[in-house]
């Protein structure tokens, strides 16, 4: 049964069709109206699971506002409502929270219907150790904004999960080879759950060259998991040499000050290289 004057938000496939919960398919197969992002698409997925009988709205991010007023006025009458994206969890990446906020401002439930999702997908076969990461999502279409916000994230200590688009893809991991240097982890997770799928990681300068190596490689939808910062301990550099890398930074560039400083003071190169970003960020933003 479905309750009534209610908004579903319902996950759908992200590739492979059959990935659809059978509450999701129950729940479409009754509610009054399906708003949908692109309607034909979504018309083509429950048609592979016969349901054929339902009524459609076009929901997107250009005219979410308007179209949730309608919803809203369907939804004041008793008529229950479902959302669904073109692909994966509505409201990640996509349309949905300003129909959810208005739905809920008016009181009336919004139920959702949980499936998939690339993010956690990708995730769930990445074999990550670090148990803690932070969704992103599209960063910046230009390099200058792109860099701009991948030095913000420079110092978290948490995988960082992107999506990213095909004629995007290797200039988007050149911007963080550059800010986050050559040696953070980087997967790549492909057209998952479809023919294609691919699932490779290396170092960033790896996957970038293997990337280049291999138009076909470069097709499809990415997901895109930057290993965190590794967060060195206080106590793992001395003063002396933290002193040392403070005073060569003011004078040489970032990988000759911290080569030079390892080299006298016999610290970690890697861990002097996170110190030498997180004091140079610390010294750009104050
Ligand atoms: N709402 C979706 C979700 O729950 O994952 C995300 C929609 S967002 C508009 C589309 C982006 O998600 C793609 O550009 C890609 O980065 C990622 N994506 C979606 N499907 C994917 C797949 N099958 N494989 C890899 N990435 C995918």
């Amino acid at each position: 049964m479905l309750e009534k004057n209610a908004l579903y938000v319902v996950a759908t496939p992200i590739g492979n069709l059959r990935d659809i919960s059978l509450r999701a398919l129950d729940v479409l197969g009754k509610v009054d109206l399906i708003a949908a992002e692109h309607v034909q698409n979504s018309q083509h997925l429950l048609a592979t699971h016969a349901i054929t009988t339902v009524k459609w709205i076009s929901l997107h991010q250009h005219n979410e506002a308007a179209v949730s007023e309608k919803i809203l006025t369907l939804l004041d009458s008793g008529k229950s409502v479902a959302l669904v994206t073109d692909a994966g969890t509505p409201g990640i990446s996509d349309p949905g929270a300003i129909l959810v906020r208005q739905v809920r401002a008016q009181g009336y439930p919004v139920i959702p219907v949980p499936g998939a999702n690339a993010a956690v997908c990708a995730m769930s076969a990445a074999g990550i150790m670090n148990p803690h990461f932070l969704f992103y999502g599209f960063l910046p279409a230009k390099s200058g904004l792109r860099k701009r916000e991948l030095i913000t994230m420079q110092s978290y200590p948490y995988t960082l999960i992107f999506y990213e688009a095909p004629h995007r893809i290797l200039e988007c991991i050149a911007d963080m080879l550059e800010v986050f240097g050559p040696d953070r982890e980087l997967t790549i997770a492909r057209e998952l759950t479809k023919l294609f799928e691919t699932i490779h990681a290396g170092t960033l300068q790896q996957v970038l060259d293997w990337l280049q190596a291999d138009a076909n490689q470069q097709k499809g939808e990415f997901v895109l998991l930057l290993s965190g910062a590794e967060v060195p301990e206080k106590s793992e550099i001395s003063d002396q040499a933290r002193h040392t890398l403070i005073c060569l930074l003011a004078e040489l560039p970032l990988k000759q000050a911290v080569k030079l400083t390892a080299e006298i003071s016999g610290e970690n190169k890697k861990v002097l290289y996170q110190l030498a970003l997180d004091l140079k960020a610390a010294g750009d933003s104050g």
